[in-house]
């Protein structure tokens, strides 16, 4: 009954969270015309915090050496076919030299696990963009480290991490990965870096394989436990090297009811609207926004190496130079009523918490 999900999400709306059983019963009364009510009230709840503004991260995609196997990436160990690269230290300061001037003050070093990438190296890296750029946040997502390695980082001036937890359900986990990784210790990983002071972001892929409406709602649920600064979510996407090649993308539908729960789940959480969304969408992105988030993630990559951080198929965005990305998304979302702005984008209790 639409009435009744209706009203599951007016009690999201006032008491910030459900239960297991409603979110369930959210998710399968799911109709367009309930998106709308959602959306309604996620943006609503996003203006109240964060006005129209949109904060943008320059991503830098700077390894696709990855040393784990999971099942559904592009750039697991297991793909031969991958190309693989390494920026230099040169060729990633570069890139924030150039994201600056373009109006970037957070700076994302992405990759897969390599470990040519040495904890004296990522916390080098860390200093000289810190050092170049002082009014700059710099935001790590290089995987799973131990408790010594987050703590170094973070003394080297690492101000965010992101590592999503992929599926808060520990046997679906170990669907998607091999036997090698575990859940557990990727959430353990989560509860180190927040209590190191990080601003930490979790979250999971929409649709990926075996998921269901339960695995979706234990996500919501260990993300209102954990209360990240950050959350990114974004569909599945199948890539032709890997062993889920032939399993169905998640949609862009579930995708944005998704972000609009999670926006009235953690009413100031900061929310991107992710690349893996403008990709199986044109309008992804900007339909993103208008459902409740808050967040941008261009690519500040050199063109050259961009159409290898490829972890899902038809990713967009791999041929053009950083400029043109950032004056394109400036018109997308200015288009839809929103804008970019040149801020670090910090959490909006940071300056309570630090
Ligand atoms: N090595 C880092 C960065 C991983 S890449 C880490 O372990 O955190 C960032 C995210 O891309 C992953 O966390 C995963 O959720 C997402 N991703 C990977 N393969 C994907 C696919 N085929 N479709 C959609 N998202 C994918």
């Amino acid at each position: 009954m639409q009435s009744e999900a209706k009203q599951l999400i007016d009690k999201l709306e006032t008491e910030n969270q459900l239960n297991k059983e409603e979110w369930i019963y959210l998710l399968e009364h799911r109709t367009d015309e309930l998106s709308k009510y959602l959306f309604q009230k996620s943006d609503a709840v996003r203006r109240k915090y964060y006005g129209t503004d949109v904060y943008v991260r320059g991503l830098i995609e700077f390894t696709n050496y990855c040393k784990n196997d999971c099942y559904y990436c592009g750039i697991r160990c297991g793909n031969k076919n991958a190309e693989r690269y390494r920026l230099s230290d040169e060729e990633i300061l570069f890139c924030t030299d150039e994201g600056h001037k373009l109006g970037f003050r957070t700076f994302v070093l992405q990759g897969g696990e390599d470990p040519y990438f040495t904890d004296d190296h990522i916390c080098h890296l860390v200093e000289s963009i810190k050092k170049n750029h002082p009014d700059c946040a710099v935001t790590l997502s290089i995987g799973e480290k131990s408790y010594e390695s987050y703590k170094r980082y973070f003394d080297a001036g690492a101000d965010r991490y992101l590592l999503r937890h992929e599926t808060a359900n520990l046997d679906h986990y170990s669907r998607l990965h091999p036997s090698n990784l575990s859940g557990k210790k990727r959430q353990e990983c989560l509860y180190m870096l927040k209590e190191i002071g990080y601003q930490v972001g979790a979250g999971f892929m929409v649709g990926s394989p075996f998921q269901t409406k339960e695995n979706l709602a234990e996500d919501l649920i260990f993300l209102k436990e954990l209360e990240p600064h950050m959350v990114g979510i974004g569909p599945f996407i199948s890539h032709h090297d890997t062993p889920f090649k032939d399993e169905p993308n998640g949609t862009l539908e579930e995708t944005l009811f998704l972000l609009g729960g999670i926006r009235l789940s953690l009413p100031q959480v900061l929310l991107p609207s992710t690349t893996a969304l403008g990709t199986i969408d044109p309008q992804g992105r900007e339909l993103g926004i208008k459902a409740g988030a808050n967040v941008i993630m261009p690519n500040l990559s050199p063109v050259k190496v961009r159409g290898k951080y490829l972890l899902y198929d038809d990713k967009i965005c791999t041929g053009e130079e950083s400029a043109q990305c950032k004056v394109c998304l400036e018109k997308r979302i200015e288009s839809i009523g929103y804008k970019i702005v040149t801020s670090r984008g910090d959490h909006y209790n940071y300056y309570n918490w630090r």
